[in-house]
């Protein structure tokens, strides 16, 4: 069989985790898996999930691990023939970063590599302030909204680098430069971690 890429982008908000995901899943020809547009997804059809989700993610708070954990292994499993997934905006606690582990092993492949992408505070504000006026997103709205989802990363989703770390996958890049730059060294961060892999 195949050996799966399966690559957690990791950052903070702003990070710049949409743009390069769509670049590496041209790419590599992975499946886009991003628990954010799947919560979205849910409010805009109105579900009970969708409502619940819904007032913690307009105060810039993280959803509760077991909802989130209960939403990704039909997605896993609806998509069990592709080259692999890319993982943006998941996992985003370490409990997380656990169910998956067991999900993907429980299905003979795991995570390839973890690209973290890092980038300075003001330099996140100022992204996410800008992307509010061409997407509209409301948790993009508001700077105190913003700092809040720059702290639940800092407390809940950054001790995540550790955990990759522990398991030689985590791979940090400078997410402050241009677009194609960033993206040509995220390749070959991949490349570098297929072979090992
Ligand atoms: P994103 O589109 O990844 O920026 O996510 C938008 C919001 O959805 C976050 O601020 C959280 O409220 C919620 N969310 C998305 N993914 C997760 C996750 N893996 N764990 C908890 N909350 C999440």
């Amino acid at each position: 069989m195949e050996k799966k890429l399966n690559i957690v982008l990791f950052g903070p908000p702003g990070a710049g985790k949409g743009t390069q995901s769509a670049m590496l899943i041209e790419k590599y020809k992975l499946v886009h898996f991003s628990t954010g547009d799947i919560l979205r997804g849910e409010i805009a059809a109105g579900t009970k999930l969708g409502l619940e989700a819904k007032s913690l993610m307009d105060k810039g708070l993280l959803v509760p691990d077991t909802v989130v954990i209960g939403m990704i292994q039909n997605k896993i499993d609806q998509n069990a023939d592709s080259k692999g997934f890319i993982f943006d905006g998941f996992p985003r606690t370490v409990p997380q970063a656990q169910a998956l582990d067991k999900l993907l092993g429980d299905r003979g492949t795991g995570i390839t590599v973890m690209l973290a992408l890092e980038v300075d505070d003001e330099e996140l504000m100022s992204r996410l302030l800008s992307r509010a006026k061409v997407l509209g997103r409301t948790d993009d709205q508001d700077p105190t909204i913003i700092e809040n989802r720059i702290k639940e990363y800092n407390n809940k989703t950054a001790p995540l680098k550790d955990f990759y770390r522990d398991q030689n996958k985590l791979r940090v890049v400078n997410g402050v430069g241009s677009i194609d730059d960033i993206f040509n060294t995220l390749c070959s961060a991949v490349e570098r971690s297929s072979v090992t892999a």
